[in-house]
């Protein structure tokens, strides 16, 4: 949320989580105890999801650095998460967040690891990443593998994508039917839709495996499915995108091929 012009990022992330350190930057009309793991939590199972998805990166570019979560709050997360029957999924896509979610016991890790850190110089694949790999086959975690960031938008406005046979090996048959019903183009449609834009440009297109002309656009949420930009939803915060009656998943088949945040 902190790609988010100061103005709106709160409104584009209601669900964040109220870090009393960032207080100054808070809004006086949000309450600490409206922002509680507890509450946000709460406040998405009661909008219907199926799933929670929290954050943990530091950022990139001009905003990198970016304060996160520590192990206490992810472990209130996991609880209200499991007391509310909501799959918890993190947004980690480097060594060091992936390793946080494995030692936080989320159900599903979502996005490649990216970033190796320290480690990123070396040419094989390191022992301490093997290794943290194997813990998460071992705890039975799920891996969204994220192959495209925003280029993958473009498969929304591909008719015969869904029909690629790869497609059907690693998403459930459900989920593909639902991907192929009016409801499951929402977000294609939100994306042809001439939404209310508020023009955000990221500074950075290291992850973003897309042209030269990507710029991102920071969208006006029409649900409380949050902003869509995928390298945009960097912070301590809660958001949701499963919204029913979409299938519901087990641990094991939330999996699979993702796109953006
Ligand atoms: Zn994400």
């Amino acid at each position: 949320m902190s790609f988010g012009p100061p103005a709106v990022r709160f409104k584009l992330f209601p669900n964040f989580i109220y870090d009393a350190k960032q207080a100054g930057r808070i809004p006086p009309e949000y309450k600490p105890e409206d922002h509680t793991p507890a509450a946000d939590v709460a406040r998405v199972k009661s909008s219907g999801a199926i799933c929670v998805k929290t954050y943990f990166e530091r950022g990139f570019a001009d905003d990198k650095n970016l304060p996160v979560m520590g192990p206490d709050v992810l472990a209130e997360i996991r609880r209200a998460a499991t007391q509310d029957g909501l799959v918890l999924m993190a947004h980690a896509n480097g060594f060091e967040a992936q390793k946080f979610a494995v030692e936080g016991d989320v159900d599903v890790i979502a996005h490649g690891m990216w970033h190796w850190g320290e480690l990123d110089k070396k040419p094989e694949l390191p022992d301490e990443i093997k290794r943290l790999l194997d813990k998460i086959v071992e705890k039975k975690i799920g891996y969204q593998p994220t192959i495209q960031v925003l280029y993958g938008e473009l498969a929304y406005f591909d008719p015969e994508y869904l029909k690629i046979d790869a497609i059907s090996k690693v998403t459930p048959k459900e989920m593909l039917e639902w991907f192929q019903s009016p409801e499951g183009k929402w977000f294609g449609k939100e994306l042809h839709a001439p939404t209310t834009k508020i023009r955000h440009q990221c500074t950075s297109r290291k992850n973003a495996n897309s042209s030269s002309e990507w710029k991102p656009r920071l969208r006006a949420p029409s649900r409380e499915t949050g902003a869509i930009c995928a390298q945009c939803s960097s912070s301590p915060a809660l958001a949701h995108r499963a919204r029913k009656p979409r299938p519901k998943p087990t641990r094991s088949d939330v999996s699979g091929l993702t796109f953006g945040s």
